[in-house]
């Protein structure tokens, strides 16, 4: 049973990585996620940002809960097409220009149409001594597709503001790690579709919207529409928790990959954004006290430099109880991101279990929680 839960994991996890999201252009990844939730027997909607939505009803009397995972994913937009085919890009979300140079990237411009390029790396033989450390800001790089006029360009379907992603890519490492594209959020939307496949199962539950939210990465306030009609009383959010176990992330914190999923307990960006999310007492308290009926690990996370669409769900109506759920996860917005699928096996089991702990006597009340 476990193993099937993995295997299905490691699967979908996959299947979604290989689809390209842009922020903004999420079409291939909600016709995707759509199709597995009407293989489930739910019926979806979407609202007119592009969120997916669908319910799965359960005691009217607990507290309604909105469970989501973003679908979209960063990456460039095509700012200008040279004559001579070189392609300049804008940046789309926060993308780490050292990690640029020398990547595949897929112009997505439709199913069955998409062109592959490469962000050139200049000659390393013509590079001076002073460059080799330099990190170029991403108005000096450009995408070579191959094409050798501006005409050709166009002739092949990229016009300016033509979405780019990194070319999709999973590969399979050691033990059961996954590395490859868009970890973050894919791998937590097959952790919801495995919720929405056991929910209706449960006989205890509250009801739960399912979301896959929209331009995450662009501007975190997609998923605030999907909760203005839902009115959730509690939001939980999926995404990557950053790992700590490699060399140049020690001193950030206790995440080990593979350690078991994790929850945020304090996130915060200042430069503009000037948001985050302390999560209600409430529900720390509940996946606490379900990891540890469940005999589940539950690492910890505190920092500042990263935030979640769930720093906005938090701020609807009167306010929602909210949370940061997720798995461990290196090498955060590059090519190549890794999650560990045991991670996302043990996450599916807290949540299942988390949920059917809220009943109607469910406590959200501030005064419960004197701290
Ligand atoms: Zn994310």
């Amino acid at each position: 049973m476990a193993d099937d839960l993995a295997t299905r994991l490691r699967n979908l996890t996959t299947e979604l990585m290989l689809i390209p999201g842009l922020s903004g252009y999420e079409g291939r990844v909600r016709k995707r996620l759509a199709a597995e939730l009407a293989g489930l027997g739910l019926a979806t909607r979407t609202d007119r940002l592009g969120n997916l939505i669908a319910t799965i009803e359960g005691d009217a009397g607990a507290p309604s809960v909105m469970l989501f995972a973003h679908m979209d994913q960063l990456g460039l937009v095509v700012r200008k097409i040279e004559a001579n085919g070189l392609v300049r890009v804008e940046r789309l979300g926060r993308v780490p220009e050292k990690a640029l140079p020398a990547q595949a990237v897929l112009f997505s411009i439709g199913e069955g149409r998409d062109i592959v390029g490469l962000i050139a790396n200049k000659s390393h033989h013509a590079t001076a001594p002073d460059e080799k450390y330099r990190v170029l800001p991403y108005a000096e790089l450009y995408i070579d597709a191959g094409f050798d006029s501006a005409a050709a360009v166009l002739a092949a379907g990229i016009d300016i503001g033509t979405p780019v992603v990194y070319r999709p890519q999973v590969l399979s490492l050691a033990g059961n790690r996954l590395a490859g594209t868009s970890v973050d959020d894919r791998a937590a939307c097959a952790v919801v579709l495995e919720i929405a496949r056991a929910l209706p199962g449960l006989r205890h539950k509250p009801t739960v919207h399912i979301v896959f939210s929209v331009l995450e990465e662009y501007n975190l306030r997609g998923a605030v529409t999907a909760a203005q009609m839902l009115v959730p009383d509690i939001a939980i959010q999926l995404d990557l928790i950053l790992a700590t176990d490699t060399p140049d992330m020690t001193a950030r914190g206790d995440v080990r990959l593979g350690g078991g999923p994790a929850m945020s307990l304090y996130s915060f960006h200042g430069r503009g954004t000037l948001n985050g999310t302390i999560p209600h007492p409430a529900l720390v308290e509940l996946f606490n006290t379900t990891a540890a009926a469940e005999h589940l690990t539950l690492q910890r996370s505190a920092h500042v430099g990263a935030l979640t669409d769930l720093s906005y769900v938090q701020l609807v109506g009167q306010g929602v109880a909210a949370i940061d759920l997720g798995f461990p996860m290196r090498y955060s917005h590059s090519a190549l991101e890794v999650c560990d699928i045991d991670d996302l096996a043990g996450l599916t089991r807290l949540l299942l279990a988390g949920l059917a702990r809220i009943g109607p006597d469910f406590n959200l009340d501030r005064d419960a929680f004197p701290q």
